[in-house]
């Protein structure tokens, strides 16, 4: 800096000796004290949004950021077992942030770790997604890979998933651009046939290459009100590089594919030795990238979405666990509901257990257990606000003639 012993704050006028630190712009200079007084006005014009808006967003100190065991045992939670995916997401979140917080000077980039959950319908992917927003500092979308299609056709640009980051981020640019989205069913947009084909596949390859240009990082053209793009709208640049991209997707069959590679049977056929080796029930975790190529994805797609984890299906154990043991379990939901009308509601045991019985009946699995609870529910939540017991106890027994109740009036 030259010339620095002339310094003097554009605002107050003292010199850089009468004050602990002077900050130079273009045409002038400002002193710390300054600086504080104008973040107070800011703030006191701005309200709260001041700091949500942008400081919080620029500096990402490390240590005050949770580090992977905490981040995995907020996610414990809210979310029973899928230990593995847990795992992945918590440290990928925490790259996620050293990578914005990294030196640029020292030659050594941290590459983005974009990640690729796969796993049944049902067992907590967006719940994981939704889970880690709660405790994240910077913007966060859920966005369904669904509703795009190729340039030119119905449906939405994929530009529109950096809209949605926009909006969430107050149309702060410098925060969405440190954003994350969680992109589900992304195995719809996978391609029909393994072989590429002559006829364009409107909702498949040409997505994936759409939403390539989105995942490896570039300067992209948002409309900043989604939709199509059209040739007179004005765009707002983001840039992606530092955007991290989460995936899910069940992708349907895959367990085929991956039999096949495992060259073992599905059903079993294989030699004794080996089915001994391969967990049959539970595929999903040998999945490898070539198994996710072979399901229909690019190998482009593949390679920009390194970090490849899997959920497991639920069985039993775990569906009686969500019942009661997340933060806000469907149970501690009802007796909260209930408690608001003065009420101390509480479930026997095996009333739970019937209840994970119908989910696994119904074929349904966790997204089950709400909608039998809500039938088993509707009839005492009428009722009871207007009665003057202050107590109910939901017993197995009543836990059925309700249900059979609800199948009867479906007949
Ligand atoms: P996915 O995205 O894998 O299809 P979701 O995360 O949407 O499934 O799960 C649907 C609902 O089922 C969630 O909102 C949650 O109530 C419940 N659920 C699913 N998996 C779990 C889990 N592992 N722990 C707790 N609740 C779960």
């Amino acid at each position: 800096m030259t010339g620095k012993h002339k310094n003097r704050c554009s605002f107050c006028g003292r010199t850089e000796e009468e004050v602990a630190l002077m900050l130079t712009g273009m045409n002038g200079c400002i002193c710390d004290d300054c600086v504080r007084q104008a973040e107070q006005m800011v703030r006191d014009n701005l309200g709260g949004d001041v700091h949500s808006k942008s400081s919080s967003d620029t500096s990402i100190n490390l240590d005050e950021l949770p580090k992977p065991r905490d981040i995995k045992a907020f996610l414990d939670q809210y979310v029973i077992g899928q230990d593995s995916a847990k795992r992945y997401l918590s440290v990928a979140v925490y790259n996620h942030y050293k990578r914005l917080a990294q030196p640029e000077d020292d030659g050594v980039e941290i590459e983005k770790s974009n990640i690729i959950m796969v796993g049944p319908t049902g067992t907590g992917k967006t719940l994981l997604a939704r889970t880690i927003a709660k405790q994240l500092k910077v913007p966060f979308t859920i966005v369904d890979a669904t509703i795009f299609t190729e340039a030119g056709y119905v449906g939405e640009d994929v530009e529109s998933i950096l809209t949605r980051l926009l909006q969430v981020a107050d149309y702060d640019v410098t925060a969405t651009e440190r954003g994350i989205v969680f992109i589900d069913e992304i195995d719809k947009i996978a391609r029909k046939q393994d072989n590429p084909s002559i006829t364009r596949d409107v909702s498949g390859e040409g997505v994936q290459q759409g939403l390539l240009k989105l995942l490896e990082g570039s300067i992209v053209n948002v409309p900043p009100k989604g939709g199509r793009k059209h040739p007179d709208q004005d765009y707002i640049h983001v840039d992606t590089r530092n955007i991290l991209f989460i995936c899910g997707g069940a992708f349907d069959g895959i367990e085929r594919k991956i039999a096949q590679r495992l060259n073992t049977h599905v059903v079993g056929y294989d030699s004794v030795q080996n089915q001994q080796r391969i967990d049959t029930k539970n595929l999903m975790k040998y999945i490898v990238p070539q198994d996710l190529k072979s399901f229909g994805l690019i190998p482009e797609i593949i390679g920009r979405l390194p970090v490849l984890t899997h959920l497991d299906p639920l069985d039993r154990d775990a569906l009686r666990r969500i019942l009661t043991e997340p933060k806000n379990s469907l149970v501690k939901q009802q007796i909260k509901l209930f408690a608001m009308d003065g009420i101390k509601l509480s479930f026997e045991d095996e009333a739970l257990d019937y209840i994970v019985d119908k989910a696994i009946e119904y074929k349904l699995g966790a997204r089950g257990l709400r909608s039998i609870m809500e039938t088993i529910m509707i009839e005492a939540q009428y009722n009871a606000p207007s009665k003057k017991e202050k107590e109910f106890t939901i017993t197995r027994q009543y836990a059925e003639e309700q249900i059979t109740k609800s199948e009867k009036m479906k007949e």
